[in-house]
């Protein structure tokens, strides 16, 4: 894939934030987006890199009615050195390609998904934080272009790469969030899209989030969709729960979205000696192990995050209180060896990371 790269003049560039540990999360985009269109004639085509800028659209473009979109999400971590090391991005461009296909749409050569990262982040590499715990997301994501209210997959697609430069998730410390159990609504249910990267699934479960605040709670513990009565993740986290030398998460089972953090912390906690399963957990299970104090940690999963320690569980108007709510050895473990490899700061046994060459490319 040869991409085309349109100069920016100096006076089109944005003022560099000064402190990164305010950025927050997303807020703040970079100068330049990495945009490509798809046709069926002419498949992927035009790959170009340009100023960060509004995507024009007719109203009856089909992403806005129907949400045929997809998207992925990863970080480029500046280790002391100055190096920039992305995370496990192959696995992103294996699930891109399996959420594609779950939503009817084209999927994209993993060479040139990685490509398209690494010459963004090659590009807007000032954009990186040299601070530990901040980062720079990254955000590729697909839409359907087509203009017709007919329903059907779209014959054209847009793919974009957009970055935003984000501060440390843990900015007020590495503090335990309280989680509500929603047994009314569903994020997603077997034979939906649970499993793909999908705006959709979002939107689902928008809803539950607010309940969840009004509750006092930070996020969501969704059940799955037939009986309520299983736990499935947390909508944009896996979940894992300590029991005594065991670490158990759901199985994947086609609702759950498979999360490549998740699939770090297994092979870590296998590393580490612990025994892991994956397999159905029910709610009874988490909150009756949390009362007899067989459950001793919760954690989140994700790329946002990282680790998440949970310190409670609201469920049915009942608080389940997990570990006196103090972080645990387990999750605070796992967050540092996550984030030592990440840095740069451990020895990538696993060999997850991929260094990004900092010469800058030609512009043209
Ligand atoms: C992205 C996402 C996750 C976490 O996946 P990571 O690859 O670890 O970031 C979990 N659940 C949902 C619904 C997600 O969209």
């Amino acid at each position: 894939m040869k991409i085309r790269i349109q100069p920016l003049k100096k006076g089109e560039l944005k003022p560099l934030f000064t402190n990164p540990n305010e950025l927050g999360f997303c807020k703040l985009f970079t100068d330049r987006m990495f945009v490509m269109p798809y046709t069926e004639v002419d498949g992927w085509h035009n790959p170009e890199i340009k100023k960060l800028g509004p995507i024009p659209m007719e109203p009856s473009t089909i992403v806005l009615h129907y949400a045929q979109e997809i998207f992925e999400g990863l970080k480029a971590f500046r280790t002391k050195k100055g190096e920039i090391n992305l995370f496990r991005p192959e696995m992103n461009a294996k699930r891109f390609n399996r959420s594609a296909a779950r939503m009817c749409m084209p999927t994209i050569p993993e060479s040139d998904f990685l490509a398209s990262i690494e010459m963004m982040v090659r590009l807007e590499e000032r954009w990186v934080p040299s601070t530990s715990g901040a980062s720079l997301y990254i955000r590729p994501f697909m839409i359907a272009a087509d203009t017709t209210l007919g329903v059907r997959a779209a014959s054209s697609y847009l793919y974009l790469v957009i970055l935003s430069p984000v501060g440390p998730y843990y900015a007020e410390g590495f503090n335990p969030i309280s989680l509500y159990v929603s047994d009314e609504y569903t994020r997603a249910s077997r034979g939906g899209t649970g499993e793909a990267k999908t705006g959709g699934n979002y939107a689902a479960s928008l809803l539950a989030g607010r309940t969840a605040r009004e509750k006092g709670c930070a996020q969501v513990l969704w059940l799955d969709g037939q009986e309520h009565r299983y736990v499935e993740e947390v909508g944009a986290m896996n979940i894992f729960f300590v029991f005594g030398d065991r670490l158990v998460t759901p199985a994947l089972n086609g609702s759950i979205l498979p999360g490549i953090t998740r699939d770090s912390v297994l092979a870590l906690a296998k590393d580490m000696g612990l025994k892991t399963e994956e397999r159905a957990v029910s709610i009874d299970e988490v909150c009756g192990g949390i009362t007899t104090g067989s459950v001793t940690e919760i954690f989140g999963a994700g790329t946002a995050a990282s680790i998440s320690p949970v310190g409670s569980l609201r469920y049915r108007e009942q608080d389940y209180v997990v570990g006196n709510r103090k972080v645990g050895p387990l999750s605070k473990k796992m967050y540092d060896t996550l984030r030592g490899i990440q840095y740069g700061e451990l020895e990538d046994r696993f060999h997850w990371t991929t260094k990004v060459p900092l010469e800058k490319p030609a512009e043209a």
